[in-house]
């Protein structure tokens, strides 16, 4: 199983934190929760509570990560639902799922799943959002991406419709690969270079997930900010 290691920060301007994660035997996750009045805590909450509780001691395969998503899917819109407190509830989510040498990737939304492989760092997931759309038609550089001003804008959630549309994939798990699950709080404020050098510098997920965290606060830290990290196999000491 990987070594793994989450830390999370409220940031330096919002007042409550609807970021949250999951870190259970060998079942990663990241959440960022959106929605009213504390709507956003809710939503990544029970995301992943019932995540945990579809998924924990089960054999990894996609049937049974699809049922756990849309299980979560289930809960959070039917708390949603009838609530006007809670109106715009929904979340993000980010799952990795290890089975032996192979991982399973769950996504939904603007949170990221990244992998550091021989010293290149890959974005593993593609952003459900408008920016990132307009990336891939070449009507915007990553660059300006960061500024846009509709750069929150979300075109899959988890918990907004009864219907649920995840990407779900696998990889394989090699000695060595280095794992990174955030939210936009990281990687809209902080270079993916910077990403890349953390990863590969730290000995341990525990400092890879603190330096992270820090690198966003001191780029701003405009939003919550939250970083798993999952080292595969050893940990290479001439780090
Ligand atoms: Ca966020």
């Amino acid at each position: 199983m990987m070594m793994a290691f989450a830390k999370t920060d409220c940031g330096k301007v919002r007042t409550s934190n609807q970021d949250g994660y999951l870190l259970s035997e060998g079942l990663y996750a990241v959440a960022d929760g959106m929605g009213g009045h504390r709507g956003g805590e809710t939503a990544s909450r029970i995301a992943l509570e019932t995540l945990e509780k579809a998924l924990k001691g089960g054999q990894p395969n996609f049937a049974r990560l699809l049922r756990g998503l849309e299980a979560a899917n289930r809960r959070v819109w039917e708390t949603g639902r009838g609530n006007p407190a809670l109106e715009g509830l929904g979340t993000t989510l980010e799952v990795l799922w290890e089975n032996g040498n192979q991982l399973l990737l769950g996504h939904v939304g603007d949170s990221r799943i990244y992998r550091l492989r021989s010293g290149h760092l890959e974005q593993l997931t593609e952003d459900h959002s408008m920016v990132y759309e307009m990336i891939k038609k070449g009507l915007l550089t990553p660059e300006l991406a960061r500024t846009h001003p509709y750069r929150n804008v979300i075109t899959r959630a988890l918990g907004t419709d009864a219907r649920l549309e995840p990407d779900l994939s696998s990889e394989a798990l090699l000695p060595g690969d280095r794992y990174l699950l955030c939210s936009d709080g990281l990687h809209g404020l902080v270079e993916e270079e910077t990403l890349c050098r953390i990863l590969q510098d730290a000995r341990l997920p525990e400092y890879a997930a603190e330096c992270l965290v820090e690198a966003a606060l001191e780029a701003g830290g405009t939003d919550n900010v939250t970083a798993l990290v999952c080292f595969s196999g050893e940990v290479d000491r001439a780090c």
